[in-house]
């Protein structure tokens, strides 16, 4: 009878230690993946950055945005004033 119910107790203990395993492969498995699938895709695409016009300098013929553009009154585009002031000189 002692033995039966040693036996009944290691069963116990070892059904115990399974499930406790499965909860933590489980816990571990779901909040990687509650971290990872949630707030990755959003962060990590990259807005499509609007593709810029390029535009050479009249002075240096150094191309850049055209944002970044200065023009002088004759219509010239130039990297920079120093470029601007350079080439009307
Ligand atoms: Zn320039």
């Amino acid at each position: 009878m002692r033995f039966v119910i040693l036996v009944v107790i290691l069963l116990a203990v070892i059904v115990w230690f399974q499930r406790l395993k499965k909860n933590l492969g489980r816990d571990r498995s779901s909040s990687g993946g509650d971290s990872f699938p949630g707030a990755m895709p959003a962060s990590a695409a990259p807005e499509p950055t609007p593709v810029e016009a390029m535009v050479a300098c009249a002075h240096c013929g150094m191309h850049f945005p055209a944002s970044e553009a200065i023009a002088d009154s004759s219509g010239a585009i130039f990297c920079s004033t120093e470029h601007r002031r350079l080439h009307a000189s």
